[in-house]
């Protein structure tokens, strides 16, 4: 018997009737002799209009009731599997993150798990029930207040609760059939990958492919648990995300390069006329991780000899631009830059592959097919496995295309099926 763990995304849950199709789905798995524990996250748009309410009646919700609000989506979602699964003559329980033993630290709004103690789920397993637990959410062990682990973080409890119970896989599905080699929505052509590393997954979710949250991958690193990513709305085979030493031996073409992401979320900031002397960087920097902004990308100029004075461009998250740009301003004169230039409008093209460690030559074909479609890279920066440019937002779907196109990764007909629309 195994003990098999399912997540279902918002749009998998969206109505009724989803839910009870994956109430029949969670049935059958059962049926076929496994133990199930299933995670489940708000249905449809449930998180975005719960966030819309908080807004309508203060413009700063306090972070806490934040958590308490958003929490309910997902019990809602768990509640009515449950009963969907009873109507079928099962036996569900469903449990909160709380419930189910999810301990977080007291950040509300991104909650790091810390401890799983999944005590009840296991003895309400051994007592022959399928377990539903509500995603994305914990308690936290200092105050015991609810929290929340992020958007998008119903994935990360599906995984860390595969670990905490020495699951022998974690299916995580959405409306799409898998990973694809781009995001369908911009190049039709994307093929699905049948198996990807942790760590080119790990790259992917990093450079802005939302099929996965990063947090989840990590945690599927660090306790080896197999996650297979997968549709609800067929039986189709998806992409299963292993350690790298289960690729050894795969067809090397198709190890080279593994996919292509994208991200519109980042801004860029340059700092203009910084005086070109020992320890201004430090100083910026320090600046922002005071303010805990996170940095991705970072570029700095040589500096005219005439002047003495270089700029800094580096790239964040947008919604942390404003931030940024206050916690610069204050520090203005001491830093005695000249002034700051906010860009918002940027996007971000990543090429990702294990493969590229041995392959001399990707670098060049990838800013050759990017030039070759007549856009302006701004900004570059790599990692082993990865390179990626900052181009004009208006320019990245052409961009994506091309790197994919250039990187033969366009498949012949048309494999990549959106069954409901956002992905999750
Ligand atoms: N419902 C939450 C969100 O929309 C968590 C999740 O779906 O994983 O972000
Ligand atoms: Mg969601």
């Amino acid at each position: 018997m195994a003990l098999i763990v399912q997540k279902y995304g918002g749009s998998s849950v969206a109505d009724a009737e989803c839910v009870k199709r994956v109430a029949q789905r969670i049935v059958a798995t059962r049926k076929a002799g496994n133990d199930v524990v299933v995670v489940v996250s708000a249905m449809g748009d449930t998180t975005d209009d719960l966030i819309d309410k908080a807004e309508q009646v203060s413009p700063l919700p306090p972070a806490r009731e934040l958590d308490m609000l958003l929490t309910a989506g997902e019990r809602i979602s768990m509640a009515l599997l449950a009963m969907a699964i009873a109507n079928l003559g099962h036996e569900a329980r469903s449990f909160t993150g709380s419930q189910a033993g999810v301990i977080t630290d007291g950040s509300h709004g991104k909650a790091k798990i810390i401890d799983v103690t999944p005590g009840r789920i296991r003895t309400a397993l051994d007592e022959g029930s399928i377990c539903i637990v509500a995603g994305f959410q914990g308690v936290s062990q200092g105050t015991k207040d609810i929290t929340t682990l992020g958007r998008g973080g119903s994935d990360t409890t599906a995984v860390a609760l595969a670990a905490a119970l020495s699951a022998d896989v974690c299916e995580i599905y959405s409306d799409v059939d898998g990973v694809f080699t781009a995001d369908p929505r911009i190049v039709p052509a994307a093929r699905k990958v049948p198996k990807i590393s942790y760590e080119e997954m790990l790259e992917m979710a990093a450079s802005g492919a939302k099929i996965l949250h990063l947090r989840c991958v990590e945690y599927a690193r660090r306790y080896n648990i197999p996650i297979h990513v997968r549709s609800s709305f067929s039986q189709k085979e998806g992409t299963w995300v292993v350690d790298s030493s289960e690729l050894e031996g795969q067809d090397m073409e198709q190890a080279i390069i593994s996919g292509v992401a994208h991200d519109r979320s980042e801004a860029k900031i340059t700092v203009v006329g910084v005086p070109d002397k020992v320890g201004e960087a430090a100083t910026i920097f320090t600046v922002l991780s005071d303010a805990e902004i996170n940095i991705d990308m970072i570029v700095q100029n040589v500096s005219a000899a005439s002047t003495g004075r270089t700029d800094i461009s580096f790239t964040l998250p947008a919604t942390d631009g404003q931030a940024a740009l206050s916690a610069l301003n204050k520090v203005k004169e001491r830093i005695g830059f000249e002034s700051l230039r906010y860009d918002d409008r940027i996007g971000k093209v990543s090429l990702i592959g294990a493969g590229m460690r041995s392959h001399p030559g990707v670098t060049a074909k990838l800013f050759a097919a990017i030039a070759d479609a007549g856009v302006n890279i701004e900004m570059i920066s790599t990692s082993e496995i990865r390179i990626s440019v900052v181009v004009a937002q208006d320019d990245l779907d052409t961009a994506v295309a091309a790197a994919h196109r250039a990187f033969d990764l366009d498949s012949e007909q048309v494999e990549a099926v959106v069954y409901g629309g956002t992905g999750r």
